[in-house]
């Protein structure tokens, strides 16, 4: 039997390795709270590119950005209760297909190399799940974040299945895009996440691979249920 004893639940990968959906259907199914921690970095993405803070050639004016940090809110609409999908608000306006366009995919690895921009959000990403019952995915999530989280899953898939998977989510969305684009901007952002000092991503030692190149989306969830009810049964021994 699952006990009522709340945990919580980082879930960390590659670009579009499908562990943003994977999670909010994990939270909805288990009565969790959802947070898409990458949908921060891209709201202060978005923000520095409309306040001219990112030249032509992807130079970013680091120390302005910095500077306006206090001022830039994030927060997420209430979620759909059929769906479980919420909306980004930036300083209040819904940004939520904005964000997800290639011109912030672009640029957001960069921004998120930023050490002030990691601590704040980190700060606002424990804030959030200080009182557990929390599923979190990103990149840093089991290391950094939540480094005491109970249950650690590392999403891992090939660049080619899933840049065709942003491929086809872009266009059922609507937004314009090209699957070699996708790509190289997969690659690139995969390099640039592992690469850069603070935080990079890697896998937490102790956070279970979800390889899942080769599942569907029913294995998948089933796979993160039946972890989510050892370490939820394991805990309430505690
Ligand atoms: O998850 P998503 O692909 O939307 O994340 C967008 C970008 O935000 C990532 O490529 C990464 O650069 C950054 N990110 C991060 N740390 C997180 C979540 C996202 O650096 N916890």
């Amino acid at each position: 039997m699952i006990n009522d004893k709340k945990i919580t639940i980082a879930i960390d990968g590659f670009s579009s390795s499908g562990k943003s959906t994977m999670a909010r259907e994990l939270a909805r199914r288990i009565g969790y709270v959802y947070v898409d921690s990458g949908a921060m970095y891209r709201a202060v993405t978005l923000y520095a590119l409309r306040h001219g803070m990112i030249s032509a050639d992807g130079i970013i004016d680091s120390g302005r950005l910095v500077d306006l940090l206090p001022q830039i809110r994030i927060t997420f609409s209430d979620p759909d209760s059929s769906t479980g999908v919420s909306h980004t608000l930036l300083n209040g306006e819904d940004v939520e297909k904005e964000i997800r366009g290639m011109d912030v995919s672009n640029h957001v690895s960069p921004v998120s190399a930023i050490p002030e921009v990691r601590h704040r959000l980190t700060a606002i990403q424990q804030e959030l799940g200080e009182n557990k019952g929390i599923v979190m995915d990103g990149r840093d999530i089991g290391t950094t974040v939540f480094p005491d989280a109970e249950m650690k899953v590392f999403v891992n898939a090939s660049p080619e299945v899933r840049a065709e998977r942003r491929y086809k989510e872009l266009i059922e969305k609507g937004i314009k895009a090209d699957y070699h684009d996708v790509l190289a901007n997969i690659k690139q952002r995969d390099d640039t996440d592992m690469n850069r000092k603070e935080s990079p991503l890697r896998k937490s030692e102790d956070a279970h691979v979800l390889d899942n190149d080769n599942m569907t989306r029913d294995e998948q969830m089933q796979w993160l249920l039946n972890l989510y009810s050892s370490i939820s049964r394991q805990n309430g021994k505690d």
